[in-house]
C-alpha cells in the first residue's frame, strides 16, 4: 500500500448503499478518507463487505458533486448564494400553492438520507409546506412489502433478522436475487451448513446457481406457486392447527379458495412439474423452522402488495414466524428505506400511526403541541400520482431529493412529460449534473454519505450509525440544514424544531414519538447505538407471542388470485422483458458511475437473449440490437447470448442513464402499494444499424 493510503484515523460507519447495512470502518489521511475495510466486530457483516462497499470512499472524492446552488436564469443555470437560492425556493412555491392550492406542491424523497432527515423533513412538507403529496422513490422499490405486511399481520415491520438465514432448514427465496443485490446475506446463508435453499426466479441468476433447488416459474406467476403450496400443505396435513386458530382469521375461506390450486392447474401456470410442486411443499411444510425471502421479483408488480400476502400465508398457517430460523421476510433495497418507512411522513405518519386513525392524529397532535387539524386525515398522492397529476396540471411545483426519476421511473416519456409540465422544478441531490437536475429550475447542492450524521435501519430492523467522515465539497449542506433553514424561512422553526441544531435533535423528538409503537426507539439513544454496534428495534424478532397487529391481535390469510401480467407478448412484441440489477452498481448509477474500480468492471447495459431466440433471428454475441416496446426503444444494447433466460424472455439491468432500459417499461402500478410492474413487459429485439 501507497504511503498515501496509509490511514492515520478510522471512522466508525454504515454502508450507504443497500439495505444489508453493514458495519465499516474508513480511514482518513489528513482531511481526506483513503481506505475502507469492513468492521469485524459489527453484527451484520463481521468485516465483510461487497464491492460497492469496499470502493464507497472513493465517491467522497468524485469528480460530479453539486457544489453550489445554481437557480435557471436566462435559461441556464447559474450560480447563487444559499439566501437567494431559499427565497427563491419560498417564494415561488409560495406563489404557486396561494394561486392553485397548498397541494399544488408535490415532494418526491429518498431512501438516502438518514432518519433523522426523514423525520425533519416530513414535518416541514406536512406542517410548513402544509402539502399532502410526499412520498419516495422507495415507492419504486418496497411499498408493496409494506401494504403486504399491513395486509396480513396489520402492520408493516419485517418480522426476522438476518440470523435467521443461518438457522432455517428450509430458504425459499423468491424474486431475490441476493447475490447480485444483497452480497453480504450470501455470507450469512453460507454459513447454514444444513439448510436446503430453493430459489424461485424465471432466470438462472447468480443466486439460482447457489440453490439445492431452482423453480424457474413463467414470469409473474408467483401467486399460483405460493397457493399451489398452500393446497399440497393443507391436504397433507403439514399446517400447524392451533398456531392457525390461536393467531390468524380467514382460514376456512383460504382453505376453500385454495383447494383450487391443484398441482395439476399450478404446474401449467407455472411451468414446473407436478413433482417439483410437491418437493418444494414437502420441503417447505416438513421444516423445523422455514424461511422466505423477497425483494423485487415480487415487489415490482401489479400484484405485488396481494403476492406478499401470499408469502405471508405459507408463514401464518405453518406457524414460521417469530421463531428463530422462521420468517416471511421483506429485504429493502436501499440503505435507509426502514428509517422512511418508520419515521417518515408518506404511506404512514411516523411510528406506523394511521392517517384514517383518530386516535393516532390525536396522540401525533398531543406530542408535537399542535392542533389536530394539522394532521392531514389521508395520505396524498403517491409517487405515480404526483407524476401523473404533474401532467395534469394539478402538480405545479416538485421537490426532488436525492433521487433520479429520470432513470429511474418507468415509461421515460410520461415522466419527462411530467417535469416539462411543471412551473417550478427544484432538485437537491449530491451531485451534478444528474439526468435530473438537468431539467430543474433550481439546484440545491446536498451533502452526501460520509458528509454528515444520523442513522440507517436495516433490513432487519437493524438501527446503526453514520457517521461523517470529511466536510461536504464547495457550499454544499446537510439535507437536515437544509430543512432547518427553509423552516426558518417559512416561519415553522421554532414551533415544529424548537431549540433543534443539530440531527441528534431530530432523534431525541423520534425516539419520543415512536415510544411505545412497534418501531419504538425510546430506548437506544445515539451513544448506545455507536456502543452497541447497531440495535434492532423490536428485538430480534417480531411477533414472537402470536399478537399481531390488527385491532384482535390476530393476522389476516387473504385469498389471493394469480392474474396474467398486463402485458403480454404478440407477434409485433414477442418478448417479455425483466429488468434488474448487478452487485457492481447501484440505482442509476450517480455514483457508482463515478467510481472508476465498479464503473471499469460493468461499463455498459447488456441485454440477455437466450440462444434459441438469438439463432432465429440471427443475433450473435456482442451485436448491437434495440429494444422497442409499444412505448419507445432502447438503441445499441451489447447483446448477451445466454441461457440465464428463457425462450421468450429477455432480461436488461436498469442502471444505465445511457441505455435506460425505462424508456420501454410500462406505467402499470400495483392498485394497494402503487409500485411500479417494472418486471414484465412486452418487447421486440432487433439487430441495431450500428453494428
Ligand atoms: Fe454495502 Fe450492501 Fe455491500 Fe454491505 S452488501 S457492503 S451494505 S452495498
Amino acid at each position: 500500500i501507497s504511503a498515501s493510503r496509509v490511514a492515520d484515523t478510522w471512522v466508525k460507519t454504515t454502508c450507504g448503499y443497500c439495505s444489508v447495512g453493514c458495519g465499516m470502518l474508513v480511514g482518513v489521511k489528513g482531511r481526506k478518507a483513503v481506505t475502507v475495510r469492513g468492521n469485524p466486530e459489527h453484527p451484520v457483516n463481521a468485516g465483510k463487505l461487497c464491492p460497492k462497499g469496499l470502493s464507497e470512499h472513493y465517491i467522497l472524492t468524485a469528480p460530479g458533486r453539486a457544489r453550489t446552488p445554481l437557480l435557471r436564469k436566462n435559461r441556464a443555470l447559474t450560480a447563487v448564494s444559499w439566501d437567494e437560492a431559499l427565497d427563491t425556493m419560498i417564494e415561488k412555491i409560495g406563489a404557486l400553492q396561494e394561486k392553485h392550492g397548498s397541494d399544488a406542491l408535490g415532494v418526491i424523497s429518498t431512501g438516502q438520507l438518514v432518519t433523522e432527515e426523514f423525520y425533519t423533513l416530513g414535518k416541514l412538507v406536512q406542517l410548513g409546506f402544509r402539502t399532502r403529496n410526499y412520498d419516495g422513490n422507495t415507492t419504486l422499490c418496497m411499498a408493496s412489502a409494506v401494504s403486504g405486511y399491513k395486509l396480513s399481520f396489520g402492520s408493516d415491520g419485517p418480522p426476522g433478522a438476518y440470523a435467521d438465514l443461518e438457522h432455517a432448514d428450509v430458504i425459499l427465496l423468491i424474486g431475490a436475487n441476493i447475490a447480485d443485490n444483497h452480497p453480504i446475506l450470501c455470507q450469512r446463508l453460507d454459513r447454514n451448513k444444513k439448510r436446503t435453499l430453493i430459489v424461485v426466479d424465471p432466470r438462472v441468476t447468480k443466486t439460482a446457481m447457489m440453490a439445492d433447488l431452482h423453480l424457474p416459474i413463467k414470469p409473474r406467476s408467483d401467486i399460483a406457486l405460493l397457493n399451489g403450496i398452500a393446497h399440497i400443505l393443507i391436504r397433507e396435513r403439514l399446517i400447524d392447527e392451533n398456531y392457525i386458530a390461536q393467531h390468524t382469521v380467514g382460514y376456512e375461506e383460504f382453505a376453500a379458495y385454495i383447494s383450487e390450486y391443484t398441482p395439476e392447474r399450478v404446474a401449467a401456470i407455472t411451468g414446473l412439474s407436478e413433482e417439483t410442486l410437491i418437493r418444494t411443499a414437502l420441503l417447505y411444510g416438513r421444516a423445523r423452522a422455514a424461511f422466505i425471502g423477497w425483494t423485487m421479483g415480487v415487489n415490482h408488480s401489479t400484484q405485488g402488495a396481494v403476492t406478499v400476502a401470499a408469502i405471508n400465508n405459507l408463514a401464518l398457517i405453518t406457524g414460521n414466524i417469530g421463531r428463530v430460523g422462521a420468517s416471511p421476510f421483506s429485504i429493502t433495497g436501499q440503505c435507509n428505506a426502514m428509517g422512511t418507512r418508520e419515521s417518515g411522513f408518506a404511506s404512514s405518519l411516523p411510528g406506523y400511526r394511521k392517517f384514517e386513525k383518530v386516535e393516532d392524529r390525536e396522540d401525533l397532535a398531543k406530542l408535537w403541541n399542535i392542533s389536530v387539524d394539522r394532521i392531514p386525515t389521508a395520505r396524498g398522492l403517491a409517487y405515480p400520482d404526483i407524476i401523473e397529476a404533474a401532467v395534469s396540471g394539478k402538480i405545479k411545483a416538485l421537490w426532488i431529493i436525492a433521487t433520479n426519476p429520470v432513470v429511474s421511473f418507468p415509461n421515460h416519456s410520461v415522466l419527462e412529460q411530467a417535469l416539462r409540465s411543471l412551473d417550478f422544478l427544484v432538485v437537491q441531490d449530491g451531485f451534478h449534473p444528474t439526468p435530473t437536475s438537468e431539467f430543474a429550475d433550481l439546484v440545491l447542492p446536498a451533502a452526501i454519505w460520509g458528509e454528515k450524521e444520523g442513522t440507517f435501519t436495516n433490513s432487519e430492523r437493524r438501527v446503526s450509525k453514520v457517521n461523517r467522515i470529511v466536510a461536504p465539497p464547495g457550499e454544499a449542506r446537510p439535507d437536515f440544514n437544509i430543512f432547518l433553514d427553509l423552516a426558518g424561512r417559512l416561519g415553522v422553526r421554532d414551533e415544529l424544531y424548537p431549540g433543534w441544531t443539530m440531527p441528534e435533535d431530530a432523534y431525541t423528538e423520534w425516539q419520543r414519538i415512536s415510544h411505545g409503537r412497534l418501531c419504538d426507539y425510546s430506548n437506544f439513544s445515539w451513544q448506545e447505538i455507536e456502543e452497541r454496534g447497531g440495535v434492532q428495534w423490536g428485538g430480534s424478532r417480531l411477533y414472537q407471542d402470536g399478537i399481531f397487529q390488527h385491532p384482535d391481535g390476530k393476522a389476516r390469510l387473504h385469498s389471493v388470485p394469480c392474474e396474467p401480467f398486463i402485458e403480454q407478448p404478440n407477434d409485433e412484441y414477442p418478448f417479455i422483458l425483466n429488468t434488474g440489477r448487478t452487485v457492481e452498481h447501484w440505482h442509476t448509477r450517480t455514483k457508482t458511475a463515478q467510481v472508476a474500480l465498479l464503473h471499469n468492471m460493468v461499463p455498459n447495459a447488456w441485454l440477455e437473449m437466450n440462444p434459441a431466440d438469438a439463432a432465429q433471428l440471427q443475433l450473435r454475441p456482442h451485436d448491437r440490437v434495440t429494444v422497442f416496446s409499444r412505448r419507445s426503444s432502447v438503441k445499441n444494447v451489447e447483446l448477451r447470448i445466454t441461457g440465464i433466460v428463457a425462450p421468450g424472455q429477455v432480461f436488461m439491468p436498469f442502471h444505465f442513464a445511457e441505455s435506460n432500459s425505462n424508456m420501454v417499461t410500462l406505467g402499470a402500478y400495483d392498485p394497494i402499494s402503487r409500485e411500479p410492474n417494472f418486471k414484465q413487459c412486452a418487447v421486440r429485439v432487433e439487430r441495431s444499424a450500428r453494428n
